[in-house]
C-alpha cells in the first residue's frame, strides 16, 4: 500500500472491538446486496456553529444516536454523495474523480445552508475507512465497494434555521454488478403531472428531499410497467431534465450525442461529465441542450434518434428500450442495447477497473 495522505492520517482510528469473521465477511462480499450489507466501520467528523469542524475520526459501524429534535428529522436538512472503490488487478484500489464529488458535495451544503467540509477532508474520510476496510473491497467484474458520505442536521432544536451543528459520515457497502444477468435496456416513463425540481429549488442538489420527491413519480411509473420515471422541466413541462436517479442521453442517426443541459434544476453528474468527453474524443457531435419530449418522440418515430441511455455511478451506462408516457409507447431502435452505448460503458468501466489506460487522469487511488 502507499503511504497514509497527511489528510487521511487526521482521522484517528478507533477500530471495532467486534470485526466481522473473515469467512462472514467473504460470504458476505461473494454475493452482496446492493445498500444491506456494510463495512465495519465508518468516518466521521463533527461540526459546530462555534467549533467548526473536528474529532476527525474512523469508528465502529453502527446505529446513530439522534435526539427526536433533531433539525434533520423535521425540516430534511440533509445532503449526501455517492461513489466507488474499484479494486485492480494488483490489489490497488482506486476511485474515480472523487474530486468532483467533493466540489459537488460543497456545493449541495452551501444550497442546504450547511457548512462546507473542504476537498481535503472528503478525500482523506474516504481514505481514511477504505484504508480501515481495504478488506472489504470487493474484486472481481463489476464490482465495487459503495462509498456513500453524507452530512445532516443534528442540532437539538425544532426553529426553522440553519442547523448550528452537523455530523458527517462516510459508510460503506460492497456492491456486485448492477444488471444480475448482464446488461438489459430497461424501459422509462414519462411523467408529466410531477416535476422533481423547479427553477431556483434544489434540482442541482443532492439533498435527500429530492429523491423523496421522486418516488411516487417512480411508484406511478412501475404501476405503468416502466422500470424508471423521466422528468420534465417544470417551468414548461416539455423538456426532459433527467430520471430519478441518473441523467439521461440521445444518440442521433447523425452522430450527435445530446443531454440536457445544466439548468441549476439538474444534477451535474460525474457519469454524465465524463461520457462528454469520452464521446468528443471519438468525434461525436456533442450537444448540451435543450432537449423536448415532442422532439424525442418524432425522432424515436422517424428513426433520426438511434439510441437512448441513462447513466450514473451506480450502473454506468444504461441502455434505454422503451420510451412510454400518457398517449405514447415507443420502442428505441429495435428494443436492444445501444451500439454506441455499450462502447461508452465498456470504456468508462475498463478505465474504472484498470484495464485500459487512464489518459485523462480520473482514477484516484485510496
Ligand atoms: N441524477 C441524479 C438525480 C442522481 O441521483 C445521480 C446519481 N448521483 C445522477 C444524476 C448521476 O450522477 P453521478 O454520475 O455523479 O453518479
Amino acid at each position: 500500500t502507499a503511504p497514509l495522505s497527511d489528510a487521511a492520517a487526521a482521522f484517528d482510528v478507533r477500530p471495532t472491538d467486534a470485526p466481522t469473521p473473515v469467512e462472514q465477511r467473504e460470504a458476505l462480499l461473494a454475493a452482496p446486496k446492493f445498500g444491506t450489507v456494510f463495512t465495519d466501520h465508518m468516518a466521521r467528523i463533527s461540526w459546530t456553529a462555534e467549533g467548526g469542524w473536528s474529532d476527525r475520526r474512523v469508528e465502529k459501524y453502527g446505529p446513530l444516536q439522534l435526539d427526536p429534535a433533531a433539525a434533520v428529522l423535521h425540516y430534511g436538512q440533509e445532503v449526501f454523495e455517492g461513489l466507488k472503490a474499484y479494486r485492480h488487478a494488483d490489489g490497488s484500489v482506486w476511485t474515480f474523480r472523487p474530486e468532483k464529488n467533493a466540489a459537488r458535495f460543497a456545493a449541495s451544503a452551501h444550497r442546504l445552508a450547511l457548512p462546507q467540509l473542504s476537498t481535503e477532508d472528503f478525500l482523506g474520510s474516504l481514505e481514511a475507512l477504505v484504508r480501515t476496510d481495504l478488506d472489504w473491497v470487493p474484486s472481481g467484474e463489476e464490482m465495487s465497494l459503495y462509498l456513500r458520505p453524507f452530512m445532516y442536521a443534528s442540532e437539538v432544536f425544532l426553529g426553522v434555521r440553519a442547523s448550528q451543528a452537523v455530523e458527517y459520515l462516510v459508510i460503506a457497502s460492497p456492491t456486485g454488478p448492477y444488471f444480475s444477468k448482464g446488461v438489459n435496456p430497461v424501459s422509462i416513463w414519462v411523467a408529466q403531472d410531477f416535476h422533481r425540481a423547479g427553477a431556483g429549488g434544489t434540482g442541482a442538489a443532492k439533498c435527500g428531499g429530492n429523491y423523496a420527491a421522486s418516488l411516487l413519480p417512480q411508484q406511478e411509473a412501475a404501476d405503468k410497467g416502466c422500470d424508471q420515471v423521466a422528468f420534465l422541466d417544470a417551468s414548461t413541462n416539455t423538456a426532459f431534465e433527467e430520471l430519478g436517479g441518473m441523467n439521461l442521453f440521445v444518440v442521433g442517426a447523425d452522430r450527435t450525442v445530446s443531454t440536457p443541459a445544466l439548468t441549476g434544476s439538474i444534477l451535474e453528474g460525474v457519469t454524465r461529465g465524463s461520457i462528454l468527453e469520452l464521446v468528443t474524443a471519438r468525434g461525436y457531435d456533442v450537444q448540451e441542450r435543450t432537449i423536448t419530449l415532442a422532439e424525442v418522440r418524432q425522432g424515436l418515430e422517424d428513426g433520426s434518434i438511434v439510441e437512448l441511455f441513462a447513466c450514473g455511478t451506480a450502473a454506468v451506462l444504461t441502455p434505454i428500450g422503451r420510451l412510454a408516457g400518457e398517449g405514447f409507447d415507443l420502442t428505441v431502435g429495435d428494443g436492444a442495447s445501444g451500439e454506441l452505448t455499450m462502447s461508452v460503458r465498456g470504456e468508462l468501466t475498463d478505465i474504472q477497473n484498470g484495464k485500459r489506460p487512464d489518459t485523462h487522469g480520473w482514477m484516484y487511488r485510496l
